[in-house]
């Protein structure tokens, strides 16, 4: 397989460190409110690359953290007139709510920040002690000039980086490009004990003490959002090399933007959806599938066609999965003739070719119906082969299972429906044409449309 490497800004063979077992870390999110439809790209892209790992045979270890204090649950919790606890506490258990619905599968770990204060005020005292970072009135900060390759993911010189670096009024640090590893106590904010007094930790280092803590000092694979390379990741790349003196992480996995009128959804521009929000109106699934249908290294823009597109194209899938299972039914006995099940494996292995091309899930959607487009020629052809039927949907069921998409049960109708097309037959039995239309038309006022074939009769929401 191939990936897309930021730090050496080309795609390479993927080989994990040890063996087939593959260690990933992903930056997960700052729970103070739920989380919008940018933040679930990289949770079901990364999702899926966990997933497609597991399917060729790695064995995988996934670590995705939550940032539970900072200066937005801070700031939270006062609004609300409640602690930085409660409200980590709630949006972690929404994350999972809204995390479930999409069918992102949970990781191994989910470590928070406050869970781990003591392993963090290791990892700054060792910074310390090799001449990587410094106190400053109970502030730690990290030298970024100490650590020669500091730069070496964002591809910025230290020329380029100084330029942008800022000394905020509250910060007591020597250099603008320095940054906080443990920020002293202010008034009215929550603190843990540590050798410098008082005080929380900054938010980059939670990540290089939860990915050594769970993965080791070399990890094979770590994920995020392109806005996460500069400063997040460089820093943690600083703080875990200086600190380890190995390197840290061997693939860095970013991806692109979803936009809304072509600007960076977010939550500090106002121009955001939450996920709880969008699933009322499309479902989850269709917000997955529409994060898929174009590849994560390109930005995506989120408008209600191309939402209403993703519908659509899911809507077809389930037909074909109906249309397999309804066949499967009153499907005759083997033939024993297995050269369509052979010319159904090209699709499987065009479907893999797309996926290893840096996780190109754009067409390995394609390649899904492809795989679709001659199952229905089949059929229509009137192969009814019961292993034909049998091997179509299992392919069908493999592939879009490595996708997480058209994971529903084969839809049940409601009692009243059933009834109605119980009654239709038997007015048809007795060749009353009158009431098995009326009852046809009342069907599609449902939204159920009706098909008569020497099968019997199938159906489909409209
Ligand atoms: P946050 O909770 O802001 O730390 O973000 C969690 C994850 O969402 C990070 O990996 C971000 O890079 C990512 N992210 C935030 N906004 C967007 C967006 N509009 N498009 C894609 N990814 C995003
Ligand atoms: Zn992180």
């Amino acid at each position: 397989m191939k990936l897309y490497n930021t730090l050496t800004r080309q795609k390479e063979k993927f080989v994990p460190l040890n063996g087939n077992k593959v260690t990933m870390y992903s930056c997960g999110p700052t729970v103070y409110n739920y989380f919008h439809i940018g933040n679930a790209r990289p949770f079901i892209v990364f999702d899926v690359l966990r997933r497609f790992l597991r399917y060729r045979g790695y064995d995988v270890t996934f670590v995705q953290n939550f940032t539970d204090i900072d200066d937005k649950l801070i700031r939270r919790a006062n609004e609300e007139g409640t602690t930085v606890e409660e409200i980590a506490e709630r949006y972690i258990e929404e994350y999972f709510v809204d995390a479930e619905g999409l069918g992102i599968e949970k990781a191994d770990y989910h470590p928070r920040a406050t869970e781990n204060i003591k392993e963090i005020i290791e990892f700054i005292k060792t910074l310390i002690e090799k001449g990587y970072a410094y106190e400053i009135d109970g502030d730690v900060y990290f030298s970024a000039k100490k650590f020669d390759e500091y730069g070496k993911l964002s591809h910025f010189n230290i020329e380029e980086l100084e330029a942008g670096a800022r000394i905020s009024v509250d910060e007591k640090k020597r250099d603008p490009m320095d940054f906080a590893l443990w920020k002293a106590q202010k008034p009215g904010e929550p603190a843990w004990d540590s050798p410098w007094g008082p005080g929380r930790p900054g938010w980059h280092i939670e990540c290089s003490v939860m990915a050594n803590k769970y993965l080791g000092e070399t990890i094979d694979i770590h994920s995020g959002g392109v806005d996460l390379i500069f400063p997040h990741h460089e820093n943690e790349i600083a703080q875990s090399e200086a600190a380890n003196e190995k390197p840290f992480a061997r693939y860095w996995l970013h991806n692109a933007f979803l936009n809304i009128d072509n600007q960076k959804m977010s939550k500090s521009l106002g121009n955001f959806f939450t996920v709880r929000e969008a699933a009322k109106h499309y479902g989850y699934e269709i917000i997955r599938f529409f994060m898929l249908s174009a590849h994560y290294r390109n930005p995506i823009n989120y408008s209600t066609e191309q939402l209403e597109q993703a519908r659509r194209s899911l809507e077809r899938l389930y037909e074909c999965k109906r249309n397999l299972n309804f066949l499967l039914e009153n499907a005759a006995e083997t033939s024993g003739n297995n050269e369509v099940t052979e010319k159904l494996n090209q699709y499987k292995e065009k479907f893999i070719e797309a996926m290893e091309d840096d996780l190109n899930t754009a067409d390995a959607i394609a390649a899904i119906f492809e795989l679709v487009r001659e199952i229905n020629i089949q059929i229509s052809e009137g192969n009814k082969d019961k292993e034909f039927l049998e091997s179509a949907l299992k392919l069908f069921n493999e592939l879009t299972g490595v996708l997480g998409i058209v994971t529903k049960e084969e839809e049940t109708l409601e009692e009243e429906i059933e009834k109605l097309i119980e009654q239709r037959q038997q007015a048809r039995k007795e060749k009353n044409w009158k009431l098995a239309d009326e009852i046809r038309d009342k069907l599609k006022d449902m939204g159920i449309e009706l098909q008569d074939t020497p099968d019997g009769v199938k159906w489909r929401k409209i």
